[in-house]
């Protein structure tokens, strides 16, 4: 068996088929954001371990599917616990290959990812048989775990994007087959011994690391897939739709985002702007961020530089330092993705009112920027950046800030700075998955998530996540003796 060792944590790099670690003869290099160290070769999913995936997923799914939820529970709450002993593990391997804050992992991601499952498997009790009763007949109505379910995740946060979906899926019975990002694989891998330690039947959860474009998109074009529930970019998820469009197969897609951050003339400044500098967070690499902040014009001048203040004090460095607030991008490629967006915008017209250019802490470290002058229908207003830089427009009125935020194609969320009726009422306005008023990221396991337009299809979270996981189905019992006749409708 293959191990890396990253940050004195033992990982495999291999994948988790059946029970067992896979290695593969193909391989890609993996590399830290942070120093683009090497940390080692990942196994590249051939059609050959999909394949063996895909049969594990599917014979695992006879025992696993047959189990009452409450038969199914102890095993998750172990796989949360699992995680939860490898906590330190965890946050130092995503810090390591994504760049995530230590602190972040430690305080935030670790705990809401054994929750993730513990929740899932808590809430799968209330999936009950619900009577319908009529006067014709009883229905007993079902939510029945659908089969081998594939889940793809990005490299922005990938075990707590990961164990989101994970968590209902198997909860409600399904099999899982992951294919974590080939930027960031390791904390899905180190899931796998988790599973594998809190004594997951071999099958029902599989790993097979490798490529998008080649591993990723053997498993979604796959019939003998019941469900894709995808983590990422638009044009990925064009692609994967069809795929599985295809085959029919229901596809649950979360994606970008370019949502508004609205601060209405009676908005608290201070508060507004202290919230705004936090979209820089992860290096503004978050698809729920307000990237396009909207300020009344009266209030715009006063926002900006109380903004400046807390951005000024911004720490950009090593994300694996305590104090450190911004940590790297996570890949070369993408570094010269912000700074053409911001080269481009400048060219166009944009002013920078700060930043613009990589931090001089290291080659993947980008300044804070945010960009004003920049028109409605330009590029950097309606493109998705995925990097610390946000744009600033004004508004005279609130029809107007409604306009800007509603003008573009993304929908994903929003945030809504102002007195809370006027604030909640300009919020009803916004055509978005979720908006919050004067504050930011509150989640609960039991909302809905998702986003309309350019950013998604389907919704996550409480009864949304097995919604889509579960095949609803309806056993009608009639209350009288049936008899068949052609009259009837
Ligand atoms: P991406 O679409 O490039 O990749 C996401 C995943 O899809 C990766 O695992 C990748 O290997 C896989 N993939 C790529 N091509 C594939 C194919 N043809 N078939 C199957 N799988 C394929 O996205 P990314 O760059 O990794 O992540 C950033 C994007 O994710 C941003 O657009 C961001 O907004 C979005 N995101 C959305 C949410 C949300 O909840 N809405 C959360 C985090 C990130």
């Amino acid at each position: 068996m293959t191990t890396l060792q990253v940050a004195d944590i033992t990982v495999s790099p291999d994948h988790y088929i059946g029970g067992r670690r896979v290695a593969s003869s193909e391989t890609f290099e993996l590399r830290s954001p942070i120093d683009q160290q090497v940390l080692g070769r990942i196994s590249e999913g051939t059609a050959e371990h999909v394949e063996a995936a895909i049969q594990a997923a599917q014979s695992a799914f006879q025992g696993w599917s047959a189990m009452t939820a409450a038969r199914r529970k102890p095993y998750l709450d172990r796989f949360a616990q699992e995680i939860g002993k490898r906590a330190d593990a965890f946050c130092l391997l995503e810090s390591n290959d994504a760049g995530v804050l230590l602190s972040r992992m430690r305080h935030g991601v670790v705990p809401r990812s054994m929750l993730n499952i513990s929740y899932f498997a808590e809430h799968a009790l209330t999936l009950q048989e619900r009577p319908i009763e009529t006067e014709q007949a009883s229905h007993i109505v079902r939510h029945d775990p659908a089969g081998v379910t594939v889940i793809i995740t990005p490299w922005n946060s990938p075990l707590l994007l990961s164990t989101w979906k994970l968590g209902p899926a198997l909860a409600a019975g399904n099999t899982c087959i992951l294919k974590p990002p080939e930027w960031a694989p390791l904390t899905c891998s180190l899931l796998a011994d988790a599973a594998h330690a809190a004594g997951l039947p071999p099958g029902v959860f599989n790993v097979v690391q490798g490529t998008g474009a080649s591993t990723g998109a053997k498993l979604v074009s796959d019939p003998r897939i019941a469900r894709v529930s995808f983590t990422g970019s638009v044009p990925t998820a064009k692609w994967i739709a069809q795929a599985a469009g295809a085959n029919l197969v229901p596809c649950s897609l979360e994606l970008g985002g370019k949502s508004p951050f609205l601060v209405l003339e009676d908005a608290d400044i201070e508060g507004a702007a202290a919230t705004a500098a936090l979209m820089y967070r992860n290096a503004g690499q978050v698809c729920l961020a307000g990237t396009r902040i909207l300020v009344h014009e009266k209030v715009a001048e006063r926002f900006v530089a109380t903004m400046r203040g807390f951005v000024e004090n911004l720490r950009v460095g090593d994300p694996r330092e305590e104090s450190t607030e911004i940590g790297p991008i996570i890949h070369p490629r993408q570094v010269e993705r912000v700074q053409g967006f911001v080269d481009r915008a400048v060219e166009a017209g944009a002013k920078l009112l700060w930043g613009g250019t990589k931090h001089p802490y290291g080659a993947q470290y980008f300044a804070p920027t945010l960009l004003t002058n920049v028109a409605q229908d330009s590029e950097i207003v309606q493109n998705e950046v995925f990097g610390p830089v946000l744009t600033l427009q004004t508004f005279a009125s609130d029809e107007e800030a409604v306009a800007l935020a509603n003008g573009t194609d993304y929908g994903l969320g929003g945030v809504c700075y102002g007195e809370v009726a006027h604030a909640t009422e300009v919020a009803q306005a916004v055509r978005t998955g979720f908006i919050w008023i004067n504050s930011f990221g509150i989640r609960d396991l039991g909302a809905p998530f998702g986003g309309i337009k350019r950013s998604g299809i389907g919704r996550e979270g409480g009864d949304w996540s097995f919604e889509f996981f579960c095949d609803v189905k309806d056993v009608v019992v009639p209350k009288k003796p049936f008899r068949a006749s052609f009259s009837q409708r």
